[in-house]
Parts: structure tokens; C-alpha cells; sequence
């Protein structure tokens, strides 16, 4: 499954899609209610744009990307798998030595929408534990496989103090064939100040395996028109700072 078909309706329409998979009754009172929608969506401090990446650790994207990110004095939030990290563990260790913020995108990249409720809950908190470990604090932040937020990914993810965060912006870098200008180009038409982009330093769910070359070939235009905005660029943990 790709992320084109979950992920669309939620990146336009997070309240409306959350709606069609909770029951009408937490939808309507304390779970979306707890969650806040602005945050949800990741829109935050209106002088910040927050960059974050999916779906790794990988052993040749994310070096890359980390590479690419100390070029531009940048930090970033990287949602993790946690089964990549099992198998890539010294690729999630240089992430946390970089300085940047370890966050939770589950286990195992499965759509919460077609897993059982203990299943979500098990994978969530296995996920909050390795990652954990690796980062030696808490992980804050959750987003799910596709960005399907479920019941279960909702509760799942407040259990264990974690806050879901979508996007605001995305470069589609998962696609065959894409070039770092199209990567950038794809995000600046949805680029907002107070907005949050959303990229992926790992090819594990893409479409064509090393897709992540485009997506580190746009991270320079895209700082720049960060800049243009008079926005500064760094993690979800500055993005949502508790004075803003
Ligand atoms: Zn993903």
C-alpha cells in the first residue's frame, strides 16, 4: 500500500478523517478534544517551520540526510520504526549524537486501521521502548503509519505520553523517479510559516528503493525558501515550545 491512498485525505482533512474511523462518541468529547487540532496538524510557532522524517532508521538515507542537515546547522525530528532500529541500531545512535529529536512512528509500518486494538496498543508501546532507549528520554512525539489515526492510535499514543503530529506540508519524496526539484518544489506550494514538512531519509515504504537521494538533494532549496519566509527550520520540540 502506498502513502498516496491513506495519506491524502488525512493531510487535507485530519479532523474529518479522524472522525470517519473513531466512534462518533470519542470523536465528539474527550480524545479529540485532548488532542487539540492545531498541534495535530502541526501547525506551531508562526516565526518556525519544523522539519521531520519518516521511516527510519536506514543505513544509507539517513547518514546522508544527517550529513546534509549539519551543512545547513539544522536539527530535525526523526519519527523512527522501531523494527528498523533493532536492525540499525548505531544508524539511530548517530541521529540522537547529532543532536536531533527521536520520535515514535510505531513498530512495524502497518495501517492502525487494520490492526486490532491490542495489536496498536502493543506496537505503540514497543516502539516508545526502543526508541526510548536509544534517545535516553521519553520519546514526546507520535505519528502514525500513512498518518491514520485510529481510536486505538489515539489512546494507544496518550497512554504513554505521546502526542500525535501530522504534517502540514509534504514533498511526496516515497514516489519513483523523483528529483530533489521536484521534492522542493512539491513542498514550497504548501509551505506556511508555522507549518511542518514532513520527508523521509528512508526508502523502506517507497515506491523505488533510493528515493531518499532526492529528498537529501532538496533540503538545501528547501532551507532557503524557510528562510525566504523569515521562518527558522529545527525540531517539533522548538516548534511547540510551551511559550508559544
Ligand atoms: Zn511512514
Amino acid at each position: 500500500m502506498s502513502h498516496r491512498t491513506a495519506a491524502i485525505g488525512l493531510a487535507a482533512a485530519p479532523l474529518a478523517a479522524t472522525a470517519a474511523w473513531a466512534s462518533p462518541a470519542m470523536t465528539r468529547s474527550r480524545l479529540l478534544r485532548t488532542v487539540g487540532f492545531p498541534r495535530l496538524a502541526g501547525r506551531g510557532d508562526r516565526g518556525h517551520v519544523a522539519l521531520t522524517f519518516d521511516d527510519g532508521p536506514h543505513p544509507k538515507g539517513t547518514p546522508a540526510v544527517l550529513e546534509a542537515l549539519a551543512r545547513l546547522d539544522v536539527t530535525a525530528t526523526f519519527f523512527f520504526l522501531s523494527a528498523q532500529v533493532r536492525r540499525f541500531p548505531e544508524v539511530a545512535a548517530a541521529v540522537r549524537d547529532a543532536g536531533h529529536e527521536l520520535a515514535v512512528h510505531g513498530d512495524l509500518h502497518r495501517n492502525h486501521l487494520f490492526r486490532s486494538p491490542a495489536a496498536v496498543r502493543r506496537d505503540i508501546r514497543s516502539a516508545v521502548e526502543i526508541i526510548g532507549a536509544v534517545g535516553g528520554e521519553p520519546p514526546r512525539w507520535f505519528r502514525p503509519p500513512y498518518g491514520v489515526l485510529t481510536t486505538s492510535s489515539l489512546s494507544g499514543a496518550h497512554d504513554v505520553g505521546l502526542t500525535p503530529v501530522l504534517w502540514t506540508a509534504w514533498g511526496r519524496d516515497w514516489t519513483s523517479g523523483i528529483s530533489a526539484r521536484r521534492v522542493a518544489d512539491t513542498v514550497a506550494r504548501q509551505l506556511r510559516p508555522g507549518g511542518t514538512i514532513l520527508l523521509h531519509d528512508s526508502d523502506v515504504t517507497a515506491e523505488a528503493s533510493g528515493t531518499w537521494r532526492g529528498t537529501v538533494g532538496a533540503l538545501d532549496l528547501i532551507a532557503s525558501e524557510v528562510e525566504a519566509l523569515g521562518c527558522r527550520l529545527g525540531t517539533l520540540g522548538r516548534h511547540f515550545r510551551p511559550d508559544t
